[in-house]
This record gives C-alpha cells, structure tokens and sequence, in this order.
C-alpha cells in the first residue's frame, strides 16, 4: 500500500467508512500526496490529453468567444477572466493571443486562476511568459521595425472561486468539473445505500467498496428526478460542483458576464456509475494506489443548468463540443493556419480538429454549457436558450 493508502487506512479505522466524495478529496488534493498536489500530474508523459493540448484551436476560439461575450456585456473594465483548473496554461494562453486583437479587451482584463496545484501553476506561469499578448496592430504611420509587445497578462493564483474579487465575470473550465468530488447512492431492494470506501475485510487489507445500511439518510440525498432508479442502479450526486455553480451564477446575476462550461457528461441526468481512474492513458481500479491515477466522474449537466436556471441567469446548451466548435468556425480557422503550414504540419492540424469534432472522438461525449446575464445577448456558437 502507498503512503496515501496508509493515511486512508489510519483514516478509515478513526473515523470509519469514508464517501467517495471524501476519498476523492483525499486522492487528488491531499497536500504532497494528492494526485495535483505532487509534480506536473499532466506533465509525466501525460495520464490524459486534454482539448486545448490536442489544437491550439480550441484555445483561440475560446479567447474569442470571451471578447465577443464581453462586447455583448458593454465591455465593462475591468472584466474578471476566470479559468478553473487551467492545467498547463495552454488554453488561456492560445485564448489571450487571440482575442488581444479586440480593441479595449486585453487592457481591460483581470485575469484570475484557479489552481490548487503547486506543480500546474508553475507550469501556467512559464506558459504566459512565453506568451506575450500584443496590442492590437493598428495601421502605423510607419511601419515599426519590431511590433510592440505588452508585459506578459499577469493573472492571479488563488486556490477557491470565492477568491475572486466581484465584478463582471468571464469564467471558462474546461475538464474541470468532473474532478469535483462525487457522492453515490445505490438503489437496493431494501431502499436506497450510500457507496463507500472501507478496508477489505478479506485479502490483502486493501481499500473496498462497500453499502451502508439502507435508510432515509441516503433517500434523501437522491434528486426527486432520479427517484425512479431500477433495484441496482446507482444515482450520483455533485455537491461541490452544485456549490460553485450557485457561487458563479449569483455573481454573473449579480455584476454581468458568462460562464462557459466544457466537460464530458450527458445532457440529461440518468443513474450510472461513471467514476473513473486514468493513468498512463489507461483506465484502472479507482482503489488502486490511491494518489497516482486521475479519479473523474461525468459531470451532470442537466442539474448545473437547473441551478443557474433558478439563479436567474440565461442557460444555453449544452451543446455537444462538435457543434458548438462548428459554429465558431473551428473548419475555417484549420484552413487558414494550414495554408502557411507544411504538408505534415497541414495533415496534423486538420487531424486535431477533427478529433475534437468527430462524433467518435470528442464532439459528441463533451458538452457545452453557457451561463449568462440574461439582459446579454445570446452567447457566439448557441442559438436560443435551452432548460
Ligand atoms: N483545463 C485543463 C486541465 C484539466 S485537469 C485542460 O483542459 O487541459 C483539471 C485541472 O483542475 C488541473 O489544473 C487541476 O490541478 C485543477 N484542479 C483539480 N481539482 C481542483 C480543485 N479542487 N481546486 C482547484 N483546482 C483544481
């Protein structure tokens, strides 16, 4: 067992049976010993790929996305750019390039990221060093020899989404959600249990799964909607993904801006058990060496979209990733980086975007959520509001 398993055990004898909720607290931010919390989890030749390293693309259309929901916001300045979870750096950083073309934009932004990896924000601090974010070119009386170039955006780290200063807001998370801590409920024939995380009564002493007693307590955690559930089913619930999008969506009502959520889920909410454990790109046993694989679960989009709902915000989508990339125009923008490139270079790229739009891929299993103001206009890439 490894030292995080040692620390659940010690845990687990103290404190008895954990949630998975609990358990996936511990796996991924325990401090030092968490899956985030030691070196570059994304760096190590990668457990998982993400969109934004797949094409510099989604990155590009997302930066203007942002500038074209902050004109639709009346260009407030400053405006609170919000990445939760950016990973590497690659998406904000494709996403600043880009979008610093529109007047006023790059100027106006306070840039905020979320990350509660020691390891990640390294990396995302180095990222936008590389990245200097030009002024927009504007006609010169004579051309420059060397363009200027602004200082590097310097965001702000913070560990919480409370961090965040008030004001209108932008906030993009991509894959973000669904590391969020996830509690489950199974339908038995004798009502409705909680899974949870003890030591194996046989074999080695390892972590196991097991049910608690049937009873109320867990009833009442299960969403009316899912009530329904057949004898062994499982239903999930998302309490910290739920309390953050209360926290967004009552900032964007209260001081303006939007919200774009990108994650993989279904559109409507449904039991299944979707927790999951990735390492070295394959999938393993979530009990497995505690710390050392990613744990994820789907992200329910059906009740995040509720929650902004009654907040009062606009709710559009989700969409599923291919076709909201379509609409922004992820074909033509291939097309133009590809006609300067090399043929490899050309064949690489139109690969890239297609992965990310194949419905095999990842157009059809990633979803797309936009919460907004609602006296905004209807975001770039949606066309009415949806739920
Ligand atoms: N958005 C990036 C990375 C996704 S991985 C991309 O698309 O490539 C999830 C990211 O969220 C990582 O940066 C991870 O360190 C961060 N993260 C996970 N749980 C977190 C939490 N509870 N608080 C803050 N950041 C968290």
């Amino acid at each position: 067992m490894n030292a995080l398993g040692v620390h659940l055990a010690r845990r687990i004898a103290r404190e008895g049976p954990l949630s998975i909720a609990d358990y996936m607290g511990e796996a991924l931010v325990h401090p030092g010993l968490g899956y985030y919390m030691s070196g570059d989890p994304l760096g190590r030749g990668g457990d998982f790929i993400t969109a934004p390293e797949i094409s510099q693309v989604f990155g590009e259309l997302i930066g203007l996305w942002c500038a074209v929901t902050w004109t639709g916001m009346g260009a407030p300045d400053p405006v609170r750019l919000v990445e939760l979870g950016p990973g590497r750096g690659t998406l904000i950083s494709d996403a600043l390039r880009a979008a610093a073309g529109v007047p006023g934009f790059a100027r106006a932004l306070d840039p905020y990221l979320v990350e509660i990896s020691p390891g990640l924000r390294a990396a995302q601090s180095d990222k936008l060093a590389q990245a200097p974010v030009r002024p927009p070119v504007r006609p010169p009386v004579r051309p420059p020899i060397r363009p200027p170039v602004r200082p590097p955006i310097r965001p702000q780290w913070v560990d919480h989404f409370a961090e965040v200063a008030e004001g209108p807001l932008l906030l993009i998370a991509n894959e973000f959600f669904d590391a969020l801590p996830i509690r489950q409920l199974v339908r038995t024939n004798e009502g409705w249990s909680e899974r949870l995380i003890g030591m194996d009564p046989e074999g080695g002493g390892g972590l196991a799964y097991l049910l608690s007693a049937p009873g109320a307590l867990a009833e009442a955690l299960v969403p009316a909607r899912l009530r329904g559930a057949e004898p062994g089913e499982t239903v999930e619930i998302r309490p910290a993904a739920e309390a953050l999008i209360g926290a967004i969506s009552e900032a964007i009502a209260t001081f303006g801006g939007a919200a774009l959520i990108i994650d993989y889920g279904p559109a409507e909410s449904a039991p299944g058990d979707s927790f999951q454990a990735v390492r070295d790109h394959r999938y393993c046993h979530p009990l497995a060496d505690p710390g050392e694989a990613d744990l994820t679960a789907h992200v329910d989009f059906q009740a995040l979209a509720g929650i902004a709902g009654r907040a009062g915000l606009g709710v559009f989508g989700p969409l599923e990733q291919g076709a909201f990339l379509q609409t922004l125009g992820i074909g033509a923008r291939t097309e133009r980086l590809s006609a300067g490139a090399s043929e490899e270079t050309a064949r690489a790229l139109r690969g890239a975007s297609n992965r990310l739009i194949a419905p095999a891929e990842m157009g059809s299993l990633f979803k797309v959520l936009a919460l907004v103001h609602r006296d905004q206009p209807v975001p770039a890439g949606f066309e009415k509001m949806g739920g």
